[in-house]
């Protein structure tokens, strides 16, 4: 029988005796199995965060970062474990699984050491006035498939830090991990400060419109971010939302071909393409499209795609059916309209595993599914361009404003055409770059609000002015 994974509400690991199967993207198999929660479960999970705010809120910001820094060695000390874990629910190769475990304590203790000072607004005879930050309450935290272990601590670590308590829904795809981790930290913190209960998605609405909730973190894709805004409005809570992208990496022409080739592959297809932030629509200058193009293409060819626990695998299946089906979906359109495949492009629907080659795309239209959508799976068009303005006409051609990269030897003209493109992030000869220190956010469809650094820590929080009338009569 596959390992039952519980549930953390008030301190203990609990389940109700209903279980969700949880499986293997990389052979179908089912791995695990996880509480299937409602109404009832939730209830419980937001009475104990609740109970629990009313002292966490109080506790000096010392016992706060120390309990953070404590659940940072707790999944630092389970490395191995727990990446083995990802890689066999998420799919994505043991490198970039172990690069997510690693991530995770390294942005708990980033997070932990950030802090909320008080601001005078006014120091005068007549009144001393200031700003103080004051935790929102109970938040609830729902995060995507895609990096399950991250989303979920880059929700806790600044929820806890702000006085919050948090009820985390991890995604249906990918709980394993989390409950998991929500084991390891249970003895770390108060009881109900952190409760990570699982469910299918239909759970998620009900966090939504639950009237003890204060707060909604969200990440995952821009449909299901404009429900959360709607469920949220009833009672005003306050949200933060991470969505969808469609970024576009711009190579000029002064960029070196054989210094730029590999970086680009890895900027669209780390995690099998599955990242918000990766490079969905590449733009090469005609100068060199050509070259680059092959070279990005030879490159390609040595990597090798398959289960992500076998070594060597490059990249590794979709992490789902659903997301599996769509990407063929948009590979068969790309089929249909004629375009030209320079690499792959044949799914091979018989064995078990969602695979879908690794496949790039010669120059198709801008209106081409494959180019206006985001495709979330390993598939890059790439495009050729004539002039600076029209490339960042047609980077800017989207409804999504996550994130964008340009690619020269010459970093001033870099950040020249960073400074146009209406992005949230726009690197410059780099990718996939995010710091638990700077604010992270999409600009038009790709988000409301940031997570990271202060800004995002703000986020959890809601300003009080103290005024103090002075009456100091004027000697
Ligand atoms: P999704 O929106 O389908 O699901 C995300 C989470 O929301 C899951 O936990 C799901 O159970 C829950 N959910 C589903 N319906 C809900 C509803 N009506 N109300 C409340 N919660 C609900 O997204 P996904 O397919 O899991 O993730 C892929 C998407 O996430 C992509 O669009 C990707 O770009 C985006 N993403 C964005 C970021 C970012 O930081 N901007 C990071 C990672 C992924």
């Amino acid at each position: 029988m596959a390992t039952q994974y519980k549930n953390l509400i008030n301190g203990q690991m609990v389940e109700n005796g209903e279980w969700l199967d949880v499986v293997n993207p990389a052979n179908e198999e089912v791995i695990g199995q996880v509480p299937a929660c409602g109404k009832a479960e939730l209830d419980q999970a937001v009475a104990a965060a609740r109970a629990a705010f009313k002292t966490w809120k109080k506790v000096p910001i010392e016992e706060r970062r120390a309990a953070l820094n404590a659940m940072a060695d707790a999944i630092a000390e389970n490395h191995e474990e727990l990446y083995r874990l990802l890689t066999a629910e998420q799919g994505k190769p043991h490198a970039q699984a172990m690069g997510e475990i690693g991530a995770a304590p390294a942005i708990i203790r980033a997070q932990a050491g950030l802090s909320l000072e008080d601001e005078i607004n006014e120091d005068s005879d007549k009144r001393l006035s200031r700003t103080r930050r004051v935790p929102v309450g109970v938040v609830a935290g729902i995060v995507p498939w895609n990096f399950p272990v991250l989303m979920a601590v880059q929700k806790i670590a600044p929820a806890l830090l702000s006085g919050c308590t948090i009820v985390l829904k991890p995604s249906p795809f990918t709980p394993l991990t989390t409950l998991r981790i929500a084991e390891l930290i249970a003895d770390k913190v108060p009881p109900g400060t952190v409760n990570v209960i699982t469910g299918e998605d239909s759970l998620g609405p009900l966090m939504t419109g639950h009237p003890d909730v204060d707060k909604i973190t969200f990440t995952g894709s821009t449909a299901t971010g404009k429900k959360i805004m709607e469920g949220a409005s009833h009672d005003l809570k306050r949200i933060t939302l991470e969505l969808g992208g469609n970024d576009a990496s711009i190579v000029l022409p002064d960029a070196d071909p054989k210094k730029v080739a590999e970086q680009l592959f890895w900027s669209s297809f780390t995690n099998a393409g599955q990242i918000c932030v990766a490079a969905k629509r590449i733009y090469i200058h005609e100068d060199i499209y050509d070259e680059l193009s092959q070279a990005i293409a030879d490159y390609a060819k040595t990597v090798v795609v398959g289960d992500g626990a076998q070594q060597g695998t490059g990249v590794g299946p979709i992490q789902n059916k659903k997301q599996f089906d769509r990407v063929c979906e948009l590979i068969q359109d790309a089929k249909d309209h004629g375009y030209k495949f320079l690499v792959g492009g044949e799914v091979d629907p018989s064995g078990s595993g969602y695979y879908v080659p690794i496949t790039i795309l010669d120059n198709p239209p801008e209106d081409a599914r494959i180019v206006a959508e985001e495709q979330f799976g390993p598939v890059m068009p790439l495009m050729k361009f004539s002039t600076e303005a029209e490339v960042i006409e047609r980077a800017n051609n989207s409804d999504y404003g996550l994130a964008g990269a340009v690619w020269t030897s010459n970093p001033d003209k870099g950040v020249e055409i960073a400074e146009q493109l209406e992005t949230g992030t726009v690197w410059v000869n780099e990718f996939l770059h995010l710091s638990p220190l700077s604010p992270f956010g999409g600009h038009k469809k790709s988000g409301f609000g940031v997570e990271y650094g202060e800004e995002g820590l703000k986020e959890f929080t809601y300003t009080q002015v103290i005024t103090v009338k002075r009456d100091k009569v004027p000697a």
